[in-house]
């Protein structure tokens, strides 16, 4: 408070401190006219104070949304209550360039904004003052945290070489889906297949050419599967595809194409023009599956019967 009695000059420095607070005030009456702003409202909305007092909000804010932003004033005036908008349910209410020295994040200042009913001296409300923070450096950082982990928790879910989901992620989903089939069953078909003779490949053209077949052959699962199927890199040229509302039937031929589709499919690695093909083991979900690993293992099993009955094949665990 002032040390002088003379409410003159009390008014005067209090006038003196919210011109220069860094904080945004603005008052309006009940029609929307603007009364009065202070110089961080002017020097960020790059308009003068003499075009500004005395107008309608919305023409010399013709970007501000109307029905919120009347709305928002109406319930503060007939509830004589304060009402507050943050960052994160709309990011500003005038829309004020970003002045901070924190360049290419965001074009705009982000604002949280405080609407106070303005009481007069005969106890109405008469005018509706709108204080304005400035929380760009909050809000920034915090969306790039936001980024950033959401970034952190894709790399954890996704195999870097094939863009698949990776065997951690992968069995996650799978035992969901799997403790889900258990309470409401649908038909879930399981696939699990392996590259043949892929050392071979390896050992004689080199491993970067072995990772170039790996990513082309994720490539035709991607490219055969629906959305809504789950695949994934199981181990290093191990591949899994469960199939979400698709019988026995259904996953046998998605199996077989994908393998037809393999082994026509020419891959060109930096030293040589490659072919692979593919060995796969397909098993339908059953009652008998008390573990999710049972049924991987009733895949696993049918897999091993198609590298021994020749490869380049498909077997259905129940043959
Ligand atoms: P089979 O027909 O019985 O499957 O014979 P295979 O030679 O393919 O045998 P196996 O499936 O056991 O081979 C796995 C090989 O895959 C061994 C390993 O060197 C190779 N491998 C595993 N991960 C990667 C990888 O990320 N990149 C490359 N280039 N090779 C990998
Ligand atoms: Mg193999
Ligand atoms: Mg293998």
């Amino acid at each position: 408070m002032s040390n002088s009695n003379d409410p003159l000059t009390e008014f005067h420095w209090l006038v003196e401190v919210l011109q220069t607070v860094d904080v945004g005030v603005l008052v309006l009456d009940l029609q929307y006219t603007i009364t009065s702003w202070n110089g961080f409202i002017e020097n960020n909305s790059g308009i003068d104070s003499a075009d500004a007092l005395g107008k309608s909000l919305f023409d010399v804010f013709p970007e501000l949304s109307q029905d919120w932003f009347k709305h928002k004033a109406e319930t503060v005036i007939q509830l004589r209550n304060r009402a507050f908008t943050t960052w994160e349910q709309r990011p500003f209410v005038f829309k004020f360039r970003n002045n901070r020295p924190i360049t290419g994040v965001t074009p705009y200042m982000y604002q949280n904004c405080t609407f106070i009913p303005v009481v007069s001296t005969t106890g109405k409300v008469e005018n509706l003052a709108v204080i304005v923070y400035d929380v760009t450096d909050v809000a920034t950082s915090k969306l790039k945290l936001n980024k950033a982990n959401e970034q952190l928790a894709e790399l954890s879910r996704i195999d870097a070489l094939t863009q698949l989901f990776n065997r951690g992620y992968w069995e996650t989903l799978f035992e969901n889906e799997f403790m889900r089939q258990q309470r409401n069953p649908r038909e879930l078909c399981l696939i699990m297949f392996d590259i043949d003779h892929f050392k071979k490949v390896n050992d004689t053209w080199g491993h970067p050419a072995g990772d170039q077949v790996i990513r082309s052959v994720a490539r035709a699962v991607k490219e055969n599967s629906r959305a809504t199927d789950l695949s994934g890199r199981y181990g290093g040229e191990e591949f899994v595809i469960l199939l979400i509302d698709s019988d026995i039937d259904n996953a046998f031929n998605f199996a077989e194409r994908l393998r037809a589709d393999i082994e026509q499919t020419k891959v060109e690695t930096d030293v040589q023009t490659l072919s692979v093909t593919v060995s796969l083991g397909v098993s339908a979900w059953s009652e008998k599956f008390t573990e999710h690993s049972e049924w991987i293992e009733a895949a696993d099993q049918a897999l091993y019967k198609a590298k021994e009955g020749g490869r380049n094949k498909t077997v259905r665990s129940s043959d």
